[in-house]
């Protein structure tokens, strides 16, 4: 198949509607969105469905984040939209957040990965809206990339991945957040957390009341453990290189580096420390800038494996706000494998 590219500044632009016709009749599309690229389809098609799951070779029960432009999508695609749900809808959408709710019939086992529920998000990028719009369905699309590397944050990361598996790619330049987006089930008999992105657990919570967090979020689930969102329990997000993380100062970052270092080594540093260490280095933002860290993780990780590292050792994040997602995806990358230095962060 021949990907075409699409270069796109403004929603206006009338090839977004060419890329709807595209979607609406069963094709696949990568589209930017605030949160990572998005590969693309008409939810309520599942042989265009099911062509996600080949071109990104994603097990067939890992489900997919439906998306939607306009509230009155959601209701056909739920049993019941409670008043939690509305609540949570009226203070972050359009936005980084997906709840789950139980799924109506509409909602196809295929996009659903076999569960009774269904993951909603309206995006807030207005190319993302526009093609949603113009495309007159709502949009199955999970991230962008070949199941198991890195989320794309450019076209070139899409492009480095599915070029020639999908009908086209929507270029609009990186994505502003950089994590997918924050996963919350209202499904159950207390809202909970199963995925960390772009609206915080304190953000929820500022609407919700208490909520739990899954306890996959922080831990490796056991084999025999069920994971509640099917995503958090394939390893994920991850370079082809080793990665551990080392928690602790960054005097004691730079001796530890210099002590275990071998050919092939780098190291995942924050912005203006690559000079002061012994092996070459990638930052993924300030250190204690949050926001920053989750504009560049993915692909901080993704230039590793340009540059043929094969064993990263990389700082520990901040884990408050948006940092948590930073922290869970890297935490991933590294198949958490931490090692405590024994000082401060
Ligand atoms: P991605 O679109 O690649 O970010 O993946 C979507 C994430 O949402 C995955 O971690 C899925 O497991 C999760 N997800 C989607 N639908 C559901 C659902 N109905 N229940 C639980 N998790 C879901
Ligand atoms: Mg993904």
């Amino acid at each position: 198949m021949k990907t075409q590219f699409f270069s796109v500044k403004d929603p206006r632009d009338p090839v977004l509607q060419t890329v709807g016709a595209i979607l609406r009749n069963g094709g696949l599309a990568a589209i930017p969105t605030e949160t990572v690229y998005g590969l693309a389809a008409n939810a309520l098609c599942d042989d265009a469905v099911r062509g996600i799951f080949r071109a990104k070779g994603r097990p067939a029960d890992n489900p997919l984040i439906v998306h939607i432009s306009d509230l009155s999508q959601w209701d056909a695609l739920v049993t019941e939209v409670p008043d939690a749900a509305k609540r949570l809808a009226a203070a972050y959408w359009p936005g980084p957040l997906t709840i789950i709710l139980p799924k109506s019939g509409r909602v196809s086992d295929v996009v659903s990965g076999g569960l009774p529920t269904v993951a909603v998000r309206m995006p807030s990028h207005p190319i993302a809206r526009t093609v949603i719009d113009a495309a007159g369905v709502p949009l199955a699309a999970p991230s962008a990339n070949t199941s198991g590397r890195p989320s794309p944050t450019t076209a070139q990361h899409v492009k480095d991945d599915l070029d020639g598996k999908i009908d086209c790619i929507v270029d609009a330049g990186p994505c502003p957040i950089g994590v997918e987006s924050t996963v919350v089930s209202l499904a159950g008999d207390k809202p909970r957390l199963l995925r960390p992105g772009g609206v915080t657990p304190e953000m929820l919570e500022a609407v919700l009341g208490e909520i739990d967090i899954d306890d996959a979020v922080f831990h490796r689930l056991a084999d025999n453990e069920t994971a509640a969102s099917p995503g958090m329990k394939y390893k994920h997000y991850a370079p082809l290189a080793r990665v551990v993380i080392l928690k602790g100062s960054f005097a004691q970052f730079q001796q530890y580096v210099d002590a275990h270092k071998t050919p092939g080594t780098m190291a995942l540093c924050f912005a203006g420390e690559e000079g002061d260490l012994s092996v070459p280095a990638i930052a993924f933002g300030e250190a204690g800038d949050d926001a920053a860290q989750a504009a560049r993780i993915f692909a901080a990780l993704r230039e590793l494996d340009k540059r043929g590292a094969t064993t990263v050792f990389a700082r520990f994040p901040q884990t408050d706000g948006v940092g948590l997602a930073v922290f869970n995806r890297l935490v991933r990358a590294a198949a958490f494998q931490i090692i405590d230095l024994g000082g401060a962060p």
